[in-house]
Order: C-alpha cells, then structure tokens, then sequence
C-alpha cells in the first residue's frame, strides 16, 4: 500500500518538473483522506484553497490502482494550488501537459466502478 511518505515524493518530483519549487516554497502538504462512500463519481483528490494540504482518497494506496492515476490525480490538485479552483482552459492545457495524459483517462473509465466499490482503507493504515 502506498503511504504518504509515497504521496511527499511523487509530489516533490512534479514540483521540480514542472512547478519550478513553487509547491515547496509556498509550503504545500500532501496526505490522504477517507470520504463518504462514491454514489455517482469517484472523488480520487481535493484541495483546501489557498495553499493546500492537497488530498487523495485512501482508495488511491491499494497497490492495483495503477501508478499514472495517482500521480495524475496529485498534478490535478497540484494544479489547483497554483491556478486556482476553476477548469479553466488554461487548466486543462497544463494538465494535458503529463505525457500520460490520455491513457489516464482511458484507465480511469476501465476502473471506475472498482474504484467506487473498493475497501476504503482507513487514513492510519496508509501512513
Ligand atoms: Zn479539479
């Protein structure tokens, strides 16, 4: 399973990549969270604006989740930090900018309905 110490690097390398440390300088956390149980949609992150913590749903450190989801789901949120709550075209542009763009989104159509019907761990297993 993966732990927040798992969540800190991936967040740390996108930071380097393509935020330039903006990420660490503004002091931005990332850890997870358990919401309520998914009815129509899977929520797999949110942020509390300004300034994070960043969160992903505990669902997200069972190891079958495939690797690209969580790390597209960390750049999602990481998004929001800097840009804002809105989907904004120019949003969407940068998220576009993961290589793995598109076959995210392929992969999360094929798992969705597992994702909404997994065991939700609970935050102390993950840490
Ligand atoms: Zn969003």
């Amino acid at each position: 399973m993966r732990n927040t110490a798992w969540l800190r690097r991936a967040l740390h390398a996108f930071d380097m990549i393509y935020f330039e440390g903006q990420l660490q300088d503004r002091g931005v956390d990332i850890k997870w969270f358990r919401p309520q149980p998914a009815k129509e949609s899977f929520l797999y992150g949110q942020v509390i604006l300004p300034g994070g913590p960043i969160m992903l749903n505990t669902v997200l450190a069972h190891d079958w989740v495939p690797t690209k989801i969580v790390l597209a789901t960390i750049h999602h949120e990481a998004l929001h930090v800097l840009l804002g709550e809105e989907h904004s075209p120019y949003f969407e542009l940068m998220e576009k900018q993961l290589p793995y763009y598109a076959e995210v989104q392929l992969l999360e159509n094929d798992l969705q309905s597992r994702l909404m019907q997994a065991p939700r761990p609970y935050v102390r297993d993950v840490r």
